[in-house]
């Protein structure tokens, strides 16, 4: 098993990763500790039951979650209220058993439930495997947009198990692969050529890689205000049409790659990519199965890039590759941004 250890200033955790990682869960649960268990449906009906048998302890009580149109401000109130109803104290904890929309709520939750009490993030989808576990971003959608409302808030532990990938539809495997393949295009070229060479990304070896890249830019940049936002490479379009398209044509890990594949062809237009950037691009998504267009309105996109985190008084921060495994950040105001995407 991997442990790797996210050094943040006043505070630190561990994230487990391989087949045995509930065993350390079960170590953290001794004693009087008592957990509510915030669950997502499919993680649940197929392994929730040996979940709990690993850990040996059963919840406080469970709540359900199912899907990004569950990722709402009201769910978090109901999740409060039955939190306060099992009368969940400070000494108690939040345990996450989901993908990244549970584990994004979860934290939310946790983060304001008595303003604060302690989670673990059990991530069950690739997706939440290799990204949102870790680094301690939570929250919620508004209809305006994509986790408009939520938190800083780490997690205590995280505890990765991929062999509960075996029941993910392939759907939910490619979304896990844009994010893969996200990771490797802006920090790590090597990575790239072993998925370029045809690798099988989904490998522990390959989820321990992205975390641990996930882990130091965390690391430099808690609060996303200069490195970690190189994160959210295709995410600003990406988001964008999640939302345009009320969270039920696209994934988000389609809307990313859809996003990817858009602002670099247009950076690379603009002579701010090396040319021949956007096709090796594409080339990566396809041979993953995974969409590089979008069939919609691009101008409609901006009532909600408007919104976006990044969009600081009319100057957004976007992401550029310079070229695959080598990204920066380029500020621009949304009126220019607007300009160039509309024309590639
Ligand atoms: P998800 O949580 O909706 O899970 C995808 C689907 O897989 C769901 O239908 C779920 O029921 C099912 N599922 C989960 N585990 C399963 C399993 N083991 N077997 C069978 N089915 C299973 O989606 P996701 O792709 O995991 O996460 C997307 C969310 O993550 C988005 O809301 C996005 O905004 C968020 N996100 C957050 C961060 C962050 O840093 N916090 C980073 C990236 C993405």
């Amino acid at each position: 098993m991997a442990i790797i250890k996210v050094n943040l200033e006043n505070s630190g955790y561990n994230i487990y990763i391989g087949n045995n990682s509930y065993t350390q869960l079960k170590e953290k649960l001794q004693g009087d500790m008592r957990y509510f268990l915030i669950a997502d449906n499919n993680a649940f009906i197929n392994h929730g039951k040996k979940f709990i048998k690993e850990i040996n302890k059963a919840p406080v009580d469970i709540i359900f979650v199912s899907g990004e149109k569950e990722k709402t401000l009201k769910k978090v109130e109901s999740i409060l209220i039955r939190m306060a109803k099992a009368n969940l104290t400070r000494s108690d904890l939040v345990v996450s058993f989901g993908g990244g929309v549970c584990g994004d709520i979860s934290g939310f939750a946790a983060s304001i439930y008595m303003r604060g009490i302690k989670y673990y993030q059990v991530p069950t989808t690739l997706l939440s495997q290799v990204d949102s576990s870790v680094g301690g971003k939570t929250g919620v959608n508004l209809s305006e947009g994509k986790n408009l409302v939520g938190s800083f808030y780490q997690p205590q532990g995280v505890f990765i198990n991929n062999k509960v990938l075996e029941t993910l539809p392939t759907r939910e495997i490619k979304c896990g692969k844009a994010e893969i393949i996200k990771t490797a295009l802006i920090n790590d070229i090597k990575l790239v050529n072993e998925i370029i060479a045809g690798k099988d990304i989904t490998t522990l070896k390959f989820i321990t890689s992205c975390v641990n890249i996930k882990r130091k830019i965390v690391e430099h940049d808690q609060f996303d205000i200069g490195e970690r936002m190189l994160l959210n490479f295709g995410h600003t379009i990406g988001h964008a049409i999640e939302a345009k398209t009320e969270y039920n044509k696209f994934s988000h890990g389609e809307g990313v790659a859809i996003g990817m594949a858009l602002i670099t062809k247009m950076s690379e237009k603009y002579n701010l990519s090396d040319e021949g950037t956007y096709e090796k691009l594409v080339n990566i998504l396809k041979k993953h199965n995974l969409p590089y267009e979008y069939d919609g309105d691009i101008k409609k996109l901006f009532n909600y890039i408007k919104n976006d985190k990044k969009n600081f008084n009319n100057i957004i921060n976007l992401v550029f590759l310079k070229n695959l495994g080598n990204a920066y950040i380029y500020k621009i105001s949304i009126n220019k941004f607007y300009d160039m995407l509309v024309n590639v």
